[in-house]
């Protein structure tokens, strides 16, 4: 048997270590008065010790009445039910800061908060409640879903020009391919190569070479007119463009905005072996009707837009051709 001087050294030692403790403390007994309230609690708070004790819990924290620690309490007191407040779903209960510049911006800490009933000798059962500070751990989960998303928008992005690169582009294809059976819409693509670019390269430099991918790429795109329209950068000097429900009048319509729009940049290019001593694309273009598109695949779309293609180029560059699907 612990003799009383040992008992109170005893007590003396949990008081010390329930104030050495990083978590917050409180506990009350069965009418829901504060008979406990650590250091921590004092600290982040900014409530004495000595000015809780005793008191009602909720008159201390009025907003928290019918809150989920109110029902917590309820369930611990009356029902022997301890519960663990969702951080997601309770991101800051308590009015507690992590320091005084926090509090004077009433910025909270983040918390977690466990309500556990607590079995008193010889007294009716109390409720005991524990705080963590979670802010950093929140903080990491809140910047490494930032970093995914990061991530994941890189992986689908072209490098050098910003927009969709070929594995968004062929993830997308399939995907709009698959919906216009679905629904039998019309899908239509467009293939866009820049001319004679080989010769602009050879003649500026690849580094000029570079910039005029990033114009081009950047003036195509300024020409979407619909979410679901896709550009993406297909290969060295070569664009596709996805659109969805669009019959092939209307994507005629675009790939001739397109190819205007390009011819309209006034990009000198001195060896453009055509009449036009500017940069010039050729387009193909190839239209699924949704109906007629059963035993097809997105392969024979892209194929069928790259012989247009081929079409364009030997009908003389700088212009726009049309291939059915097979
Ligand atoms: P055509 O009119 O028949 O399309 O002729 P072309 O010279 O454009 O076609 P070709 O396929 O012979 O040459 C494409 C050139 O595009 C070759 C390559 O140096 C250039 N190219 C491809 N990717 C890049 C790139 O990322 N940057 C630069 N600067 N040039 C590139
Ligand atoms: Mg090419
Ligand atoms: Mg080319």
């Amino acid at each position: 048997m612990t003799g009383e001087p040992g008992r109170t050294a005893c007590l003396a030692l949990l008081a010390s270590a329930l104030d050495a403790v990083d978590l917050g403390v409180v506990a009350l007994d069965d009418a829901r008065r504060v008979v406990l309230w650590n250091l921590w609690m004092e600290r982040h708070a900014g409530l004495a010790a000595g000015t809780v004790m005793g008191q009602d819990f909720l008159t201390l924290y009025p907003e928290l009445r019918r809150r989920r620690i109110d029902a917590a309490i309820t369930l611990a007191l009356r029902d022997n039910f301890p519960s663990l407040l969702s951080q997601t779903l309770n991101k800051a209960p308590f009015a507690l800061y992590a320091t005084a510049a926090a509090a004077a911006r009433n910025e909270r800490m983040q918390q977690a908060v466990a309500v556990t009933p607590l079995e008193v000798a010889g007294a009716p059962r109390h409720c005991l409640i524990q705080v963590h500070d979670v802010s950093m751990a929140v903080g990491r989960e809140k910047l490494l879903r930032e970093q995914t998303m990061v991530l994941r928008s890189q992986t689908f992005a072209d490098g050098l020009t910003g927009i969709a690169n070929r594995r968004h582009f062929d993830v997308a294809m399939e995907k709009e391919w698959r919906r216009a059976r679905r629904n039998g819409s019309a899908l239509s693509l467009l293939m866009i190569d820049i001319d004679h670019f080989k010769a602009y390269n050879d003649h500026y430099g690849h580094q000029r070479g570079d910039e005029c991918l990033i114009q081009v790429a950047a003036a195509l795109a300024t020409l979407l007119q619909r979410p679901s329209d896709l550009l993406a950068r297909y290969g060295g000097e070569e664009f596709a463009v996805i659109l969805p429900e669009t019959e092939g009048g209307a994507a005629l319509g675009m790939a001739e905005t397109m190819r205007a729009g390009v011819c309209g940049l006034g990009v000198p290019h001195a060896h453009n072996d055509g009449a036009d001593p500017h940069i010039t694309v050729s387009i193909g273009i190839a239209t699924m009707d949704g109906a007629a598109a059963a035993g097809a695949d997105a392969a024979a779309l892209i194929g069928a837009a790259d012989r247009a293609l081929y079409v364009a180029k030997r009908a003389g560059r700088n212009r726009v051709a049309a291939q059915p699907p097979v």
